[in-house]
């Protein structure tokens, strides 16, 4: 049984019957709820609408009057012309839509109707509208209440239900749902004082008979603020849970690991990187698990602040182990940590599928008896029953391939480690939060100084030549490069044959004098090992690549990325493929190939001229959309996200997550009396939307 009565279906509303109601269930409207939060997909503000009679020659504009006459008018080229004239208490024009003589059927005279168009002048001044919309039809009760406010609220209309049916149903309904929407209003007035938003009524009011557009914004941060605090509400609750009921460690610090490679490093940490450091240091030295994602650009020096975090782990005599998502990753981060961390007396070891069995029992044996205290290997190291003596910090490098139910599996062993994990795929803050709203958050926003620029240069495929023969001279010069195709999806054989066959071409008519590679998604793993291997080696000239080349590969000697169909990236796509290359001395650059239309042209100019990896996905967000933020989790009608606007709603955000979380620390199931509301509309209003962030 439902909770609030704005959850009954929608044909208990006055204007719906069972027809109707399966009609309005097509479009996603099933209760009357789903009616009320129906968003209007444009406003008409009044002070655009101008009166009939001053409609001048040339203009764009935006006019409201009622059918006076219409009719069908051949031409003689055998068009046929539906025309209306539309009347105003200032004046007459003539409306024509050319070849759409089926309108005759659709409009009656009387009919109240918005129309947008250029007046042109044609026996005097016609308007061929761009887009109308019927506000009433003549049988209505005339002028409605609707129309006579500032702002015309036009909805998404379908051909079984149009808009003017849509219009009468507010105008029939919506004051007597506005008197039920107080049962669930659960801010109390000083707190929306304190976020400047106004009370849920007058928000729903206002979406849908805004007295200006400031208005329609104003109700819109309400109701984006709504789905973000029940967003953050569920995921405070995982949070909670990981966090702060799971046994927690204390980590000692005595600094007699710290301290020494403090002084062995050769740089001194950014600004960003102690700040962070501080972060996971309060973390592990509290009694509660850490959970923490920790975001940094390619770069950024994510590997210090990890080596660190275990320095931590091991000055208490507990293991950390950090996991790479591919052996080849792991064992390139086993090379750099002992580096660093074999002249302080502590042995690194490494656990891949490339040991012989032999070695592999010997540090399955130093997990076993606590000896190895920082190892290195691939997200087997957990996932398989390995035995720890004593597991205290994990650090998970790259997020994207350590997906929640892992993460969540961390958690369920007896004595669950401190969990870090390791991004280079920056993301807006915002989208972080809603992605990752159950973990702590570190930005490393800074980069070490000295970092020489990428070049970057758009060219069109007419220049494909010459920039074979750049790739072909930085090779002469003793480098490397990459050339990527794009591969829309593992299973687009005409990609793939694509860039087969281009490399065969490549191969053999461009560069028959120099040693390429192939790396497909369909290829092995140990093909795509083997290809990179030579490629790290030096034994390979040119990778011609079809996937994303392994995140986080570190070719020193690349100097060149070629993208090919660039426009068919997104942006922080690209910009993890240009962060492969810069790591060396060369001068790097890289090569965007693309046909540009307008949008692409813009999109791809903002990425050539960016370089902040932050910057970067906060364009891609703006441009993109947060359509498909959710992926297969959204589903269709019901997005998570209708009015929050991650590109723009940050602030909004961090209060949303301040709040949830203060709430859940003091009362994690929500029982207290004073969150009763709260607690009810989480578990009948949102219960649905938010299953997919909850767990078990
Ligand atoms: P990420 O893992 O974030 O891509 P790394 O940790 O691999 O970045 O660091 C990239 C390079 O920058 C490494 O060679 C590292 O030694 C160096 N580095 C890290 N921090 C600093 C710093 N504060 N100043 C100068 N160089 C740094
Ligand atoms: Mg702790």
């Amino acid at each position: 049984m439902s909770f609030f009565r704005l959850d009954r279906p929608v044909q208990f509303l006055k204007g719906v019957g069972p027809v109707r109601a399966e009609a309005l269930g097509r479009m996603g409207i099933v209760t009357a709820r789903d009616l009320l939060y129906y968003v209007p997909r444009r406003y008409d503000d009044a002070s655009t609408i101008e009166p009939i009679g001053q409609l001048e020659i040339g203009a764009d504009v935006t006019a409201i009057g009622r059918v006076r006459s219409k009719g069908v008018i051949p031409t003689r080229k055998g068009l046929r012309i539906f025309q209306a004239v539309l009347q105003d208490d200032s004046g007459m024009i003539t409306c024509a839509w050319p070849g759409q003589p089926w309108l005759e059927r659709k409009l009656q005279e009387g009919d109240l109707l918005l129309v947008a168009g250029r007046v042109k002048f044609f026996h005097g001044r016609q308007l061929q509208p761009r887009e109308f919309t019927v506000l009433a039809r003549a049988s209505d009760d005339a002028p409605t209440q609707m129309i006579e406010g500032h702002i015309f609220s036009t909805y998404p209309a379908s051909e079984e239900v149009p808009q003017w049916v849509l219009r009468g149903l507010f105008e029939k309904n919506l004051g007597a749902l506005l008197t039920e929407v107080p049962e669930e209003e659960y801010l109390s007035g000083a707190e929306r004082g304190k976020l400047s938003l106004p009370d849920l009524a007058e928000a729903l009011e206002a979406l849908h008979r805004p007295s200006s557009m400031d208005a329609v914004e104003t109700a819109r941060r309400r109701l984006a603020f709504d789905e973000l605090f029940f967003l953050q509400l569920v995921q405070a609750q995982v949070r909670y849970h990981e966090t702060f009921e799971k046994p927690g460690l204390v980590f000692e610090r005595t600094n007699e690991l710290i301290r020494p490679l403090h002084e062995a490093l050769p740089f001194k940490l950014t600004d960003a990187q102690a700040r962070v450091l501080r972060e996971i240091y309060a973390d592990m030295g509290s009694s509660r698990r850490m959970n923490r994602l920790l975001q940094g650009d390619v770069g950024s020096g994510k590997t210090i602040i990890a080596l660190f975090a275990m320095l931590l782990a091991a000055e208490s005599g507990r293991q950390a182990v950090l996991m790479a998502p591919t052996e080849l990753l792991a064992e390139q981060h086993a090379r750099r940590l002992k580096e660093l961390l074999e002249p302080l007396g502590l042995s690194v070891y490494i656990l891949t599928g490339q040991l012989k069995t032999s070695q592999r029992n010997a540090v399955l044996g130093a997990l076993r008896d606590g000896t190895a205290l920082v190892t290195v290997g691939t997200h087997a190291l957990i996932q398989e029953s390995v035995d720890f003596k004593d597991l205290g910090l994990v650090v998970v490098d790259e997020q994207h391939r350590f997906g929640v139910k892992q993460r969540m599996a961390l958690g369920e062993r007896e004595n669950p480690p401190d969990t870090l994990i390791m991004s280079a795929t920056p993301i807006p803050r915002s989208l972080a939060m809603t992605l990752y709203g159950d973990l702590d958050l570190s930005l490393l926003d800074e980069m070490p100084d000295g970092r020489k620029p990428i070049t970057t240069l758009l060219r069109y495929p007419s220049k494909r030549d010459e920039v074979h023969r750049f790739v072909d001279e930085e090779v002469e010069a003793g480098r490397q490069a990459y050339i990527v195709y794009p591969l829309v999806d593992e299973s687009d054989k005409v990609d793939l044959r694509s860039a087969t066959e281009e490399y065969e071409r490549l191969s053999n008519e461009v560069w028959p004098h120099r040693r390429l590679g192939l790396i497909h998604g369909q290829r092995s793993s140990e093909e795509k090992d083997q290809v990179m291997r030579a490629f790290l080696a030096g034994d390979l000239d040119v990778l011609v690549a079809t996937t994303v080349i392994e995140v986080g590969i570190d070719v020193p000697n690349a100097s060149v990325m070629v993208i090919e169909h660039a426009e068919r990236f997104g942006l922080s796509q690209l910009h993890q493929l240009r962060g492969r290359v810069g790591r060396g001395a060369a001068k790097s650059y890289c090569v965007l190939v693309a046909e540009p239309g307008e949008v692409a042209a813009e999109r791809l100019k903002i990425f050539r001229d960016t370089s902040d990896g932050f910057a970067v996905a906060h364009a891609d967000l703006r441009i993109r959309g947060q359509g498909d933020l959710f992926g297969a989790q959204q589903h269709g009608r019901d997005p998570i996200l209708r009015f929050a606007d991650l590109s723009r709603d940050e602030g909004l955000l961090m209060e949303a997550q301040g709040r949830a979380r203060a709430l859940v620390e003091i009362d994690p199931e929500l029982n207290g009396e004073g969150v009763t509301r709260i607690r009810g509309l989480m578990d009948h209003r949102y219960a649905e939307r938010l299953k997919l962030f909850s767990v078990g």
